[in-house]
């Protein structure tokens, strides 16, 4: 079969590696990098080459089973770093202007660096909330219920609501504070319950590629032997051809498959979609997805970072103007003087930029979670089938796979990439630990 598929983020390139060598795929991806929403630059940061993430960075192999067999598959298991994400919360006062630590949790311990956690109270509302979230998955309580229905019983002052349990999972896609409330719960919490940490006194211990993820992307694009890949070729309209489908680039040029992915955001996949008959219940419910426009920036500044030391955390979050945004340290991932911030909405930009980029971060609210089950039943109508991140689970690097593996069984079960990734045993080769 010839096989087009449309955006190269992890869902695309991952569609395209499972079904090579068994079909042929054309790949298109509008920019000239491939990797969409996983994009690393590499900076010189006191004399070292260090990548960074500005996109996508934090990984676990236990959380995400199905990317650490990808991992294992293309060799890069050995390049998985721990990362202990801890995490400062300090709010500006609107009166003095001035930062507060309101919070800073647990980090593991090291003797290079005299930390000092601040609990007290507004720890206890964080616990508050993970125990009731806690309670919520256990009894798995429908993924519409929204945040404030989680949030607003909890016997907490109201303050540690406003200032802490909303900005803190604001800041995970960069959505203003009231908007929030409004997210699917058991999405919001996912990334906070899924990687617990291991004792009260150390921080929850993810993962990043030593090399960026954009390593993924490059060893999968690498390992493609009966694909095409088109950097710098979007497509630009979709026709029913006989026996198939036409594909018009956005060069003009025409591809005529069998088949067509897309794995594209979801609005842009109704663009596509419109013009052909039939669509019209699909075209409105990838319509029914929310996204927040965010700027992600790499700089060496520490001027987001709380004023002592002793308070800064792997991610620091700033609570300002009704918007909450983090700050990355890479320090405890790769001991670089290097952060990346969100700054959509800052004040005042960082004083030394090394990169930027924007994304769209995806907001899960309840309508959103009804939506998928309009477009899980389109998938394969007319030979266009649909993958990406937003189709299942929360946004992550595993539900972007996770949709490609479920497009791949749909249009090729018997592929032998997609039969490896399923009975490999888990965590084939298992990653370094700290230390
Ligand atoms: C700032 C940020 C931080 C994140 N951090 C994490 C994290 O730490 N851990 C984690 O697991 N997840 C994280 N995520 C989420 C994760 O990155 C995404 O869920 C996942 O990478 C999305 O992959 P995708 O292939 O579905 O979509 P995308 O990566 O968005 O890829 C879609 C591609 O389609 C292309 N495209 C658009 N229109 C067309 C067209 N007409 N024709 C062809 N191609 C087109 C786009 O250019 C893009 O390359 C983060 C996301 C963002 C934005």
């Amino acid at each position: 079969m010839r096989i087009a598929i449309a955006g190269a983020g992890l869902a695309g390139l991952s569609t395209a590696w499972l079904l090579d060598p068994l079909h042929h795929t054309v790949l298109f991806e509008p920019q000239e990098r491939l990797g969409g929403h996983s994009h690393t630059v590499t900076a010189e940061v006191d004399g070292h080459e260090t990548p960074i993430d500005l996109g996508a960075q934090h990984i676990s192999p236990t959380a995400f089973p199905a990317l650490a067999n990808l991992l294992d598959a293309v060799g890069l298991t050995q390049d998985l770093i721990p990362v202990p994400l801890s995490t400062t919360l300090q709010v500006h006062d609107a009166a003095t202007g001035r930062p507060e630590v309101l919070l800073a949790g647990p980090h593991t311990a090291d003797p290079g660096w005299p930390r000092t956690p601040v609990l007290g109270a507004a720890a206890g509302s964080l616990t508050a909330l993970v125990t009731r979230a806690a309670e919520w998955e256990t009894r798995d309580v429908s993924w519409e219920r929204s945040l404030d229905e989680l949030i607003e019983p909890l016997e907490v002052p109201r303050d540690h609501k406003d200032r802490l349990l909303y900005p803190l999972l604001a800041s995970f896609v960069g959505c203003d504070i009231a908007e929030a409330r409004e997210m699917s719960a058991r999405a919001a919490m996912a990334f906070v319950l899924r990687v617990p940490p291991a004792s009260p006194d150390t921080a929850p211990l993810w993962h990043n590629l030593k090399n960026g993820l954009g390593s993924l992307t490059t060893a999968l694009a690498a390992d493609l032997h009966h694909g095409e890949i088109h950097p710098g070729r979007g497509v630009d309209h979709v026709r029913r051809g006989r026996d198939g489908l036409d594909i018009i680039d956005t060069r003009g040029h025409h591809h005529h498959v069998d088949r067509l992915v897309l794995a594209i955001p979801p609005g842009e996949a109704a663009r596509l979609l419109e013009p052909l008959a039939g669509t019209s219940a699909v075209c409105a419910a990838l319509g029914t997805f929310d996204y927040v426009d965010v700027t992600v920036t790499a700089h060496t500044d520490p001027t987001y970072l709380p004023a002592d030391r002793r308070h800064w955390s792997t991610n620091t979050i700033t609570v300002h103007n009704g918007w909450s945004e983090t700050t990355t340290w890479y320090g405890p991932i790769n001991g670089a003087q290097a952060f990346k911030s969100w700054t959509t909405h800052r004040p005042q930009p960082p004083r030394e930029p090394l990169a930027d980029a924007t994304f769209r971060q995806l907001r899960l609210t309840p309508a959103a979670i009804r939506a998928r089950d309009v477009v899980g039943q389109a998938q394969g109508d007319g030979g266009v089938h649909f993958a990406g991140h937003y189709l299942q689970d929360i946004d992550s690097q595993e539900s972007a796979l996770l949709s490609a593996i479920a497009t791949t069984q749909r249009i090729a079960p018997d592929s032998p990439r997609l039969t490896d990734m399923l009975t490999r045993a888990p965590h084939a080769s298992d990653p370094p630990e700290k230390g």
